[in-house]
């Protein structure tokens, strides 16, 4: 019998959470006023809510924090991150900042101009907010197939070259700064995007002279889907494919919360030593001297550590197989989840399972709320709240799915608490028909709303 995977390390400290009563949750829910933000982390059980910053770090990485360089400038913890970056993505040249947000605003504030087009496969929600911040569109080139939720296709984040070449035509190349390609694709589900798709996106914007960077956060999983999904990769590392698929891009930014097993963090990589001279001033303006950039040495350490153990194929594939045996779990319990399942999160289409709700009653936040009061677990809603106002029109955009997102931190969980998250959507989906209304907002902040936002539950 051929053995199964487990998970390559074993457990050397452990973190309490305490399970809650309904009463308990149902009282909390109504104080946070109905937004999973507002919940204290004591008040959840298995926190769903993001794989972002929420890794187990190994000992590994613990160890690499005591021997951090606090110096201001010139830290060795710089150079030993310097050199990892450059052994694992290929880009001589980086800038490090505190966190992925923070590579968007340094390197848009360096290229990207008002009235600028910046083409991408569904561009993560922080990107979206810093181009349109700078009155720039970000113009989503994804393939249909991403948005057919049971759809089976190996690379739903791909970008469909005609789109992308449409919009090319379109402008001149000085009003297209860059294309976006983010791996995977977090807003279309955690969906990897293809080795040959990157090469052919790579060749159309080079024939217009415009840079590709990729948005790197989940990079080593989109490698694991290439090497596992894509012929002729079988055989290559995960180290082998990173380095491929960064060659296809003049530059990165990187989330370094995610795929780099750290809890805070961030860089932007580049190929050229100009884009990166054109960064630096905003670097050190935003976020610090450019040999810690927001960062402490000894998280700069961490992270350096980070990237080689989050590049190892045998965490990626327990990683990636726990993430789909909850989704096959739910999957063969009747529950609509994005199939394949992504690579950091089940997706699970909210209208399907809530078909009373109506659309403007945020279907897939009611279902959220449902959720935590059902188990104590918490998601996040990726649907209206999220897709926020239309910046002229100021009207609800209704995106094309209302997704809630189970997001598995890395490392944290066991199969138990996967198990547990399934049973209690079994009793959710037993009493699915009883939900019938939604929420209104009693409150929302001009932009990226859904982190603050208060809602009032509506009465049948
Ligand atoms: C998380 C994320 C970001 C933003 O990074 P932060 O570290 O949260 O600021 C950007 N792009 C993608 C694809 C992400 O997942």
């Amino acid at each position: 019998m051929e053995l199964p995977f487990a998970e390559p390390y074993k457990i050397k400290m452990i973190e309490p959470i305490r399970r809650s009563s309904r009463q308990e949750r149902e009282r909390w829910i109504q104080d946070a006023r109905y937004n999973l933000f507002n919940l204290r982390s004591d008040q959840v059980y298995i926190d769903l809510l993001t794989d972002s910053g929420t890794s187990a770090m190994s000992a590994a990485q613990w160890g690499a924090i005591m021997l951090g360089d606090e110096s201001y400038a010139g830290a060795s913890s710089y150079f030993k991150l310097k050199e990892a970056i450059s052994e694992i993505t290929g880009f001589p040249f980086f800038l490090p900042t505190h966190q992925g947000r923070a590579a968007e605003n340094v390197l848009f504030s360096a290229l990207v101009k008002e009235g600028d087009r910046v083409p991408g496969n569904a561009h993560f929600d922080t990107t979206k907010g810093h181009i349109e911040f700078r009155k720039a569109i970000a113009v989503d080139c994804t393939i249909d197939e991403a948005w057919d939720i049971g759809l089976n296709h190996p690379f739903k984040g791909n970008v469909d070259l005609a789109k992308l070449k449409k919009v090319l035509d379109e402008r001149p190349a000085g009003k297209i700064p860059m294309v976006i390609i983010t791996v995977t694709c977090n807003t279309a589900g955690g969906q990897p995007v293809s080795m040959e798709n990157l090469k052919a996106v790579h060749a159309l914007a080079s024939s217009k002279g415009i840079p590709v960077i990729i948005d790197g956060a989940r990079f080593a999983e989109n490698a694991y889907f290439i090497k596992t999904r894509e012929k002729g990769y079988e055989h290559k590392t995960i180290r082998e494919i990173a380095l491929e698929m960064f060659s296809y891009a003049e530059g990165m930014t990187m989330s370094s919360k995610k795929d780099a097993l750290v809890n805070i963090g961030g860089f932007i990589g580049f190929r050229s030593e100009e884009m990166f001279r054109k960064a630096t001033t905003f670097n050190i303006m935003f976020e610090g001297f450019i040999t810690y950039g927001g960062m402490a040495g000894r998280d700069m350490n961490a992270l350096a550590q980070g990237l080689f153990e989050g590049t190892e194929f045998d965490y990626l594939e327990s990683r990636i197989r726990q993430v789909e045996y909850l989704g096959n779990r739910l999957k063969s319990m009747n529950i609509p989840v994005q199939y394949p399942i992504g690579g950091h999160a089940v997706f699970i289409d909210a209208i399907k399972l809530l078909p009373h709700v109506p659309r403007k009653e945020y279907v897939a936040q009611t279902l959220a709320v449902e959720l935590f009061i059902e188990g104590g677990i918490r998601g996040a809603e990726i649907g209206t709240l999220m897709a926020d106002r239309d910046p002229v029109t100021r009207e609800d955009r209704f995106p094309n799915l209302e997704l809630l997102r189970l997001a598995i931190p890395r490392r944290v969980y066991t199969q138990n608490h996967m198990d547990y998250v399934a049973a209690a959507f079994e009793n959710l989906y037993a009493r699915r028909n009883t939900i019938k209304r939604g929420y209104r907002i009693a409150w929302e902040a001009p932009i990226m709303r859904h982190f603050t936002l208060s809602l009032e539950k509506l009465q049948p």
